[in-house]
C-alpha cells in the first residue's frame, strides 16, 4: 500500500463543510468559499495557487491537509469517436475509470461511484468483477477534477453516474457529491446537466427526490417482465418492477422532472411485441424518453451462465422497435455505442483483478 493517505484531503467537502473547517480553525467564513472555488473552479491541487490565501494560512493548511485522492494512471482515446477513457487510481491502489464521450451539443462525463459494483448485472462487465467497496466523496469528485484539467472544465458540459458501481448504494456520498457538483459557486455545471442512473432501489430514489436536488433519474429498465429483469438483474428478485416505477412516478411528480429510461436490447428478450406495448403503456403514465443501447459486447470479461448467452438485437431489429414505439408517439433515442474500441461504451467498464 502507497502512504498517501496520511493527512485529510479537503476534496469531497461542500461549501458548508469547508467553512465549518474555516471556523474551527479561526478563520473567517468566506475562506470556504474560497477554497471551494479554487479546488473546484481553478481545479488546484496544491495550496501555494491560492493566491488569495495569507502564505502562513497556505503553509497551516498544507501541514494538516492534502488536496489529493485519486491519481490518473492512464489516458486512453478512442480513434473511432474521440470518447476518452481515464483510469484511476485511489491510495489504497484500487483502479476506477471514467470516460468523456464528445456529442454534437455536449460532452458527457460519466463517471463511478463504487469500485466494482455489487448488484451482478448479468449483462455488465463492472458486475462480473464483483464489488470491492464504496468510493468517497473525494474520489468521485476527483474524477470530475482530474478529467477537467485534461479534457478542459468548461469542455464537459455534462456528468452522469453511470459508470461503475450503483450510485444509489452509495447513497450519502452520491448525494454529496451532487451537492458539490450543483452548488452556485460550482461555475459551468447545473442540475439539469447532471443524471444519475440507477438499476431500481425504491427507497433511496424516494430519499433522492425529497433531497431537493433536482437531478436528472435514469432508470436502468431493460424490461418491463418481472421474470425476465429478474434474470437480467438479480436486484430484480429483491425491488419488483411495480415497486421500482411507483418509486420512479414519486420521483418524476417531486422533482417534476421527466425521468429517462435506459433499455439495453437482448435479440429475442426483450426486443418483442409485448415488449413495445408494455413500454408504450408505461410511457402514457409519466414524462419521460427512452435511451435505447444496443448490448455491448463483455467477452473481454470471459463470462459464464446466462451471461455468456446474450446476444444484442440486430441493428435493423432495434430501429424497427424505435420506429414502433416513435408512432406512439414515445420519445426514443439509440445511444450510439461509444468507445467500444477501447472498452469504454456502456457496461464495459471493468478492470481485471
Ligand atoms: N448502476 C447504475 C449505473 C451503472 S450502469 C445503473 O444500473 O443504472 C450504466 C448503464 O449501462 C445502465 O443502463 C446499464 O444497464 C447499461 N449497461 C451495462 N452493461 C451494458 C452492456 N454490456 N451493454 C449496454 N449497456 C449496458
Amino acid at each position: 500500500m502507497k502512504n498517501k493517505k496520511e493527512k485529510s484531503t479537503l476534496k469531497g467537502l461542500t461549501i458548508t463543510e469547508l467553512q465549518l473547517l474555516f471556523k474551527g480553525i479561526g478563520e473567517p467564513k468566506y475562506r470556504g468559499e474560497q477554497v471551494f472555488n479554487w479546488m473546484y473552479n481553478h481545479l488546484s491541487t496544491d495550496f501555494n495557487e491560492m493566491l488569495n490565501l495569507s502564505k502562513s494560512l497556505r503553509e497551516k493548511l498544507s501541514q494538516q491537509f492534502s488536496l489529493q485522492s485519486l491519481e490518473l494512471i492512464t489516458v486512453q482515446n478512442s480513434p473511432n469517436t474521440g470518447t476518452k477513457k481515464y483510469l484511476f487510481e485511489t491510495n489504497d491502489n484500487h483502479k476506477i475509470e471514467s470516460v468523456v464521450i464528445p456529442e454534437k451539443e455536449r460532452n458527457t462525463l460519466c463517471i463511478s461511484t463504487q469500485v466494482g459494483c455489487p448488484l451482478d448485472c448479468k449483462f455488465c462487465a463492472t458486475g462480473l468483477m464483483g464489488y470491492k467497496r464504496n468510493l468517497t466523496a473525494a474520489e468521485i469528485v476527483d474524477q470530475y477534477l482530474l478529467a477537467a484539467k485534461d479534457y478542459g472544465k468548461e469542455n464537459i458540459t455534462n456528468i452522469v453516474y453511470m459508470g461503475m458501481g450503483e450510485p444509489l448504494l452509495n447513497f450519502d456520498t452520491t448525494l454529496k457529491t451532487l451537492s458539490i457538483f450543483t452548488s452556485e459557486l460550482n461555475k459551468g455545471l447545473s442540475r439539469n446537466r447532471i443524471t444519475v442512473s440507477t438499476a431500481g432501489i425504491p427507497g433511496k430514489i424516494k430519499q433522492l427526490a425529497d433531497s431537493g436536488l433536482r437531478v436528472k433519474l435514469a432508470l436502468s429498465l431493460h424490461s418491463c417482465f418481472n421474470d425476465i429483469r429478474s434474470k437480467l438483474m438479480p436486484v430484480n428478485n429483491k425491488y419488483s418492477v411495480e415497486e421500482i416505477l411507483d418509486a420512479i412516478k414519486y420521483y418524476s411528480r417531486i422533482t417534476n422532472t421527466p425521468i429517462v429510461f435506459e433499455y439495453t436490447m437482448f435479440n429475442n428478450l426483450n426486443d418483442r411485441e409485448e415488449d413495445i406495448k408494455a413500454l408504450t403503456k408505461l410511457c402514457k403514465q409519466l414524462s419521460c424518453k427512452i435511451n435505447v443501447i444496443p448490448f455491448n459486447s463483455i467477452a473481454h470479461m470471459s463470462p459464464g451462465g446466462i451471461s455468456s448467452l446474450l446476444e444484442p438485437t440486430p441493428m435493423d431489429k432495434i430501429v424497427y422497435f424505435v420506429n414502433r414505439l416513435r408512432e406512439n408517439n414515445i420519445t426514443v433515442m439509440i445511444r450510439k455505442t461509444q468507445g467500444s474500441d477501447i472498452a469504454a461504451a456502456c457496461g464495459q467498464l471493468a478492470v481485471k483483478y
